[in-house]
């Protein structure tokens, strides 16, 4: 007879759905950044210790190859290193 602990209590159906989305980001697709769909896959080679990020647009992004990371770590980094070299394509143009 404790409410307060029903009340905390998240019914199952909802943890497997968190659980399912959890899933599906970690395997991708991811938004592109340069299209915006949601095309972009992370492949990752652990023999040959190669990852890259391949887009339906032609997006193609070498990474790193860390083994502690998650194809979402390397999803972050995919973005940050395509909005660098944005970056700089526009600041070469002008
Ligand atoms: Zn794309």
């Amino acid at each position: 007879m404790s409410p307060r602990k029903e009340r905390n209590k998240i019914p199952a159906h909802i943890v497997q759905g968190i659980r399912d989305k959890r899933k599906k980001l970690l395997h991708g697709p991811y938004s592109c950044p340069k299209c915006g769909i949601d095309r972009l896959r992370i492949g990752i080679d652990v023999k040959l210790k190669e990852v890259v990020a391949v887009c339906v647009c032609g997006l193609e992004q070498k990474l790193d190859y860390v083994s502690a990371f998650e194809a979402i770590d390397y999803y972050n980094k995919c973005v940050d290193k395509f909005l660098k070299f944005y970056k700089n394509s526009i600041s070469h143009e002008s």
